[in-house]
């Protein structure tokens, strides 16, 4: 939209605000109230406008307290010199960080690694979904605690996850950078046993990304790769519920784990890394899991890139 037309369609805005006009399909009429252009009122709001341009200008070269300044600006009566800022001290604040305290902050926000919990109880009303789920998850069907290498709304690695896993991005192969972060959520995962093999969720929108995960780390790891579980509707479990229990629903009925899968995960002598792109709900996992440990897996530890 050119200046032109989007200073018309302020104007509009204004004008609507005021009762004067109004919008319809494809454009605007009349309303056919008068109005007047109140001049008394806008130079008003322009002189207060150049008030606060003003005062921008007189903060930055202040030469009494900065905090008495602020809060004279905001009519305290009250306002009084602060001590603190660098007209009290006289003290000039630089705006470099010592490299040290942002490397100590960056190890903070850059920590490895958010838990997954296992779901311990199945939602109730199952049986009338005609999915034969109820009370607790068998302790010889769930997964142990997993991780994810981050939450989406993480300030290290939530911007990147978000932007990996948008709905309209594409499906690739891990970067390094998001692999090296994982090596590390594994390096400090403080797990009972090491895991000995690494399966994959299947995947409806990112095939290739999550395959490319499991076999990147089952390199890395020189764990057995064993391949992935299977949807028995290529479409997968469907738009995401937020329903515990139709999600559940979704899941079980498509999740399936093929005879080859099942016969070598029953042949593990320790933890199966069960690897995806997110957790939301922990239904799919925790399906998956039950599969894998009925079929013989010893435990599994489920590792996805992001949660939530
Ligand atoms: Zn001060």
């Amino acid at each position: 939209m050119d200046l032109r037309r989007s200073r018309l369609e302020q104007m509009l805005k204004v004008l609507d605000v005021d009762g004067a006009v109004q919008r319809v399909r494809g454009g605007w009429i009349s309303t056919g109230h008068p109005w007047v252009y109140d001049s008394e009122r806008y130079t008003a709001v322009a002189a207060a406008r150049d008030r606060e341009r003003r005062a921008m200008l007189d903060y930055i070269a202040a030469t009494t307290c900065r905090m008495e300044f602020l809060r004279g600006q905001l009519d305290d009566a009250e306002a009084e010199p602060c001590g603190r800022c660098d007209v009290c001290t006289g003290r000039y604040w630089p705006t470099e960080v010592d490299p040290a305290r942002r490397d100590a902050a960056a190890g903070l926000l850059d920590r490895p690694g958010t838990p997954i919990a296992p779901r311990r109880q199945w939602p109730t009303g199952m049986k009338a979904l005609d999915i034969p789920l109820s009370g607790r998850v068998p302790e010889g069907e769930r997964h142990e605690e997993g991780r994810a290498l981050a939450r989406f709304t993480d300030v290290g690695w939530g911007t990147e996850l978000r932007r990996i896993l948008a709905a309209d991005a594409p499906d690739e192969p891990v970067s390094d950078r998001v692999l090296q972060g994982l090596v590390r959520v594994l390096a400090d995962w403080d797990w009972a046993q090491r895991p000995v093999a690494v399966a994959a969720m299947p995947s409806a929108t990112r095939p290739e990304l999550v395959t490319d995960l499991a076999a990147r780390i089952a390199g890395l790891g020189r764990l057995e790769p064993l391949g992935s579980l299977e949807y028995a509707d290529p479409s997968g479990p469907g738009e995401r519920r937020h329903n515990s229990a139709l999600r559940l629903a979704q899941v079980h009925k498509v999740l399936r784990i093929g005879p080859d899968l099942a016969a070598r995960a029953g042949q593990m002598d320790g933890p199966v890394l069960l690897v995806d792109d997110h957790v939301d709900t922990g239904w799919s996992l925790a399906v998956a899991a039950s599969l894998l440990r009925r079929a013989g897996a010893p435990a599994v530890l489920p590792l996805t890139l992001a949660a939530g």
